[in-house]
């Protein structure tokens, strides 16, 4: 299967806003297809746990999350699941600042920049899964924070607008804030 090029800064397509998936168009072949595509995309790369379809050059409002243990998270407990048009309905408290980096948004050496970025610990999302049925939770921890990022993807906002540029650490600085080895 051919691996699909990750769009990354500054492709302009990741500024375009998401288009929603009716109802009807989840369970199509090409729907099904999209999924797989960024799936293996994802499982392709070794940082990524979550990817929106606009990165791989599809402005539909598609995310992926496939957390797993990374070289820079290496202790994540595996989750995966697909959400369809997810939007954020109601958030829990302040912003913390989360480190988080994106497959979209590389250094000079080719691998993700990082940086902290304010996130609600604890959302509410409304999406439609895969049989097509609205839900609608509570969502906290891990999962909340890089749900936030997706739906920015899908809103063509990446987390460098939300810092100041210097803040924003390579990745083996990232490593070293983090104690990991290279
Ligand atoms: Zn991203």
């Amino acid at each position: 299967m051919a691996k699909i090029k990750v769009r990354t800064v500054p492709d302009p397509i990741l500024r375009q806003t998401s288009q929603p998936i009716p109802i009807t168009g989840i369970k199509t072949a090409e729907t099904q297809k999209l999924v797989r595509d960024i799936k293996n995309t994802l499982e392709g790369g070794e940082y990524g746990v979550g990817m929106s379809a606009i990165q791989i050059g599809k402005p539909l409002a598609i995310a992926v999350v496939m957390i797993r243990p990374t070289p820079t998270r290496p202790n994540l407990e595996p989750f995966n699941k697909v959400y369809f048009n997810a939007e954020i309905i109601e958030t829990d408290g302040e912003k913390v600042p989360m480190w988080e980096g994106c497959c979209s948004v590389l250094g000079k050496d080719g691998n993700p920049v990082y940086a902290q970025v304010p996130r609600y610990k604890k959302i509410r999302v409304r999406y439609l899964d895969e049989d097509a049925v609205t839900q609608e939770e509570y969502v906290d921890g891990f999962l909340a924070h890089v749900l936030q990022h997706e739906i920015d993807h899908q809103n063509g906002v990446l987390f460098t607008d939300l810092i100041d540029e210097s803040d924003i650490v390579s990745c083996d600085e990232y490593k070293r804030i983090m104690n990991l080895s290279n």
